[in-house]
């Protein structure tokens, strides 16, 4: 038995006091530890890979709300688009373009959050977010009316350094401020930080995460 029940309820706990949610990711993990969780009541799974999702959803009870939560390249999309509950690193217009083409396709409108780049190591994935102005200019120009654009997602630097951590979840936390105050403040829907692992999500609920995405305290190291 590899899934930590313990740490389960006790994370439980701290998720409910802040009124977020606990998406369970179990990247690489067999499908008895999903289960393992299922039949405690817990819904909200994350995965990284698309083969390894799309074997897991089609073993696994469909009541699962599965959370695409890495990067995500533009010829997987068709894949998940039947079922995928939230993808959660929309990281260009070219992606989220090809979410809103498969969507349409099967009839959904898929929620996504879009990924901001707050770390201070570099990568290759999320917008910085001083981009986000001309990236709504131009969603404005030719909008992508099958994606629902529900919040943001960002990953904080790997670090000891919690003062550095807390400045890169309050600059995800503010970016989500000046979006919803300049495009979304009639939508409720719009509400979602994405942030929090297992190393900083004390941290990160304490900066009004919505969403943490926690793997190895729950089912052990990968
Ligand atoms: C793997 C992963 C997580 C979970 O990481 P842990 O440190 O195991 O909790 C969260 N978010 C993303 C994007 C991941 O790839």
């Amino acid at each position: 038995m590899s899934v930590n029940v313990s740490a389960y309820h006790s994370l439980m706990q701290k998720v409910d006091a802040c009124n977020a949610r606990l998406v369970a990711v179990s990247k690489t993990k067999p499908k008895e530890d999903i289960m393992t969780l299922y039949e405690l009541g817990h819904r909200d799974f994350g995965e990284n890979r698309v083969a390894e999702l799309v074997e897991k959803h089609n073993a696994l009870p469909k009541d699962i709300r599965w959370h695409f939560i890495g990067h995500l390249q533009r010829n997987k999309v068709r894949e998940i688009a039947p079922f995928i509950h939230l993808i959660h690193a929309v990281d260009s217009l070219r992606l989220l373009r090809e979410i809103n083409k498969r969507a349409a396709e099967n009839d959904r409108i898929i929620p996504a959050l879009l990924q901001f780049h707050i770390a201070e190591e570099e990568s290759k994935y999320g917008f910085d977010p001083q981009q986000a102005t001309a990236f709504f200019n131009e969603l404005a120009n030719t909008p992508a009316p099958s994606v629902a654009l529900v919040g943001v997602m960002g990953m904080a630097t790997y670090t000891d350094n919690e003062e550095q951590v807390v400045g890169e979840f309050k600059l995800l936390s503010d970016t989500f401020s000046s979006l919803k105050s300049a495009h979304f403040s009639q939508e409720d829907s719009f509400r979602e930080i994405s942030m929090g692992m297992s190393g900083d999500y004390p941290l990160a609920l304490a900066q009004g995460s919505t969403l943490v995405r926690v793997g190895s305290l729950l089912f052990g190291d990968r």
